[in-house]
Formats: C-alpha cells, structure tokens, sequence
C-alpha cells in the first residue's frame, strides 16, 4: 500500500485518525460538560390555535463548548447515542424540563405541559417507565403535562420493543408524540398500533406549504390521518402567518416554529408565556 502515490495513502490514514481522536475528544467534553452542568435547555412555545394561546414547551438541549462555542445537538446527540452517554443525558434532560415546568406551574400556568425528546436508544433503556414515573412524582407532576416525543425512524428501527416500552410508559399517563412525522418509513399500519396522542408534522413540510403543491397536500393528508385515527396533529417550523393561516384552515391543532418564538431560555419563555397566556 506504501507504494500507492506517493504520500497520498498516508495522509489518508491521518485524517481518519484525526477525526476518530476528535470524535473521542468531543465525546470525553460531552461527558464533563454533563458532569459539570455545562449543558443547558432552552424552550419552544407550542400554540393551540383554537386560543392562540402557548399549550407547552419542548424542550431542546444546548451545548456551549469552551472553545468551539455553541455546538448543534443533530451533532453531539448522534455522538452520545454512539456511547450510551444519551442514557445520562436524558436522564438530566428530563430531570431539568420537570423542575422548570413544576415551577412554571407555579406561576399561575398549572396546565402548561412539557414536550421532552428521547432518543431511540432511550427507549431500548429496561427502566425507562420507571425513570419516567419516578421523575414526575419527585417533582410532583401530573403525569398529562409531561409529553414525550420519539422519532418515526428510532421507533420503526425496532418496532416491536417500541411497541412494548410505549405500551409500558403510556400506562403512566404521559402523552406520547411521533416526531419528525413524514420524514421516516412511509408504512403506516404501525401507527394504529402505538400508543401515541400526536403526531408532529416535520418542518420540511411545513416550509414548503405555500410553494410547493406536493407538500401542501403531504400536510394536508397527515392532518386528514391525525383526525381518521383520532391524533392531536402539531406542526413544526412554523415560519409565516401563511403557513400558520394554511395550518389553521387545514384543520391543524397546534403550532410550533420561529414566526411565535425561538427556542429560549427560562426568563424569556416565561416573558412569552406572560404576553400570550394573560
Ligand atoms: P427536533 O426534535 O425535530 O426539534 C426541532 C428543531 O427545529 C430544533 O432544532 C428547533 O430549534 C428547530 N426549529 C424550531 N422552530 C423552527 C423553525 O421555525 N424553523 C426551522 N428551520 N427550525 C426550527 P435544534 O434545537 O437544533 O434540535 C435539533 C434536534 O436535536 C432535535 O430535532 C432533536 O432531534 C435533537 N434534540 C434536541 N434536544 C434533544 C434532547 O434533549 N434529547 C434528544 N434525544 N434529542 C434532542
Ligand atoms: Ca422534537
Ligand atoms: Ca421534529
Ligand atoms: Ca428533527
């Protein structure tokens, strides 16, 4: 193989083996972070569109590196799933998203839920009804304000522990979302069996309501399914009043993107919350 051109084969190596020491090194500064409360939530309004008023939150992670600034959790997410560090992680995710909802609660908004992410190999985690029983009760939450979402790819990966984790965890009450609706395996007898509430319309579709004809009708039959199976629908990526005026003409329950609010932080949520909920 040395002899393949010159230096070529070599520099080859190097770079794989840069990435794979950076991939590690990232993987060892998720760890610390987690372990030193570097890691933070933010949270995104989700409007019922019968009152215009917020419903909930979802709470999405964020992670500020030291040196490299703000890192995109569609990176560090995959990476801590590689390593079962996702197994921590959403453990303290869904630790934080109950104690800030129990205090939300707190300030006059009792019926405010909170939508939490799980990660696929979550879900393949034996104790996760527990974890998820235990977390509400320590912070003495009623199990319907709690809502979590999994996407349709981590579920359809192995349907059959899905079924049966999401059977186990419904029992406790919370509301189950399927994420990213759309975007994964296009077999839908599945969704019958689940037990899920809600399916969320995934952004891409969305943002192609007023322009293209095929996605407008892609929103328009997921809605359509939402109503024959008796799902709550919620779309994603809401970015102008005409994707909101199309949503709400369609028949769409609820509303989650940019044209209400960023993801922010607890002090201008609650800011948000305040103005819209009075
Ligand atoms: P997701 O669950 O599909 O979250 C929606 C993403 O869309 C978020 O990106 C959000 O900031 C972004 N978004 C919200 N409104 C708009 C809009 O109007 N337009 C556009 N273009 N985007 C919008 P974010 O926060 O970067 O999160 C990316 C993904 O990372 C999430 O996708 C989710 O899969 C994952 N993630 C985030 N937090 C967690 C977590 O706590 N646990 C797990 N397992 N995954 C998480
Ligand atoms: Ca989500
Ligand atoms: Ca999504
Ligand atoms: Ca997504």
């Amino acid at each position: 193989l040395a002899k393949t051109r010159g230096n070529r084969y070599q520099f080859y190596v190097a770079s794989v083996d840069n990435e794979i020491r950076e991939r590690k090194r990232l993987e060892r500064e998720l760890s610390e972070a987690l372990a030193m409360d570097q890691l933070q939530l933010v949270y995104q309004p989700q409007i019922d569109f019968r009152t215009g008023q917020v419903a909930g939150a979802e709470a999405l992670l964020r992670w500020e590196h030291p040196e490299q600034g703000w890192i995109s959790p569609e990176i560090f997410i995959p990476l801590a799933e590689k390593s079962d560090l996702i197994i921590a992680i959403g453990e303290w995710v869904l630790d934080r998203a109950c104690a800030q909802l129990k205090v939300w609660h707190g300030m006059g908004f009792p019926e405010l839920r909170m939508a939490v992410n799980l990660s696929a190999v979550q879900l393949k985690q034996t104790d996760l009804t527990d974890l998820v029983v235990r977390t509400l009760s320590k912070h003495q939450l009623p199990p319907q304000t709690l809502e979590l979402e999994m996407t349709e790819t981590g579920i359809m990966e192995d349907l059959q522990a899905a079924a049966t984790a999401l059977k186990a965890i419904k029992k406790s009450g919370v509301l189950l979302a399927l994420d990213d609706f759309g975007t994964g395996y296009s077999s839908l007898s599945y969704l019958k069996q689940l037990p899920f509430d809600k399916i969320k319309i995934d952004k891409s579709f969305v943002q192609e309501i007023t322009d293209s004809h095929d996605d407008s009708s892609i929103v328009r039959a997921i809605i359509q399914l939402g109503e024959s199976l008796e799902l709550q629908v919620i779309a994603e990526g809401v970015e102008t009043a005409a994707h909101e005026t199309y949503l709400i003409q369609h028949g769409c329950q609820e509303g989650q993107g940019y044209y209400y609010c960023k993801p922010v932080p607890d002090p201008l949520f609650i800011e948000y919350l305040r103005k819209s909920n009075q």
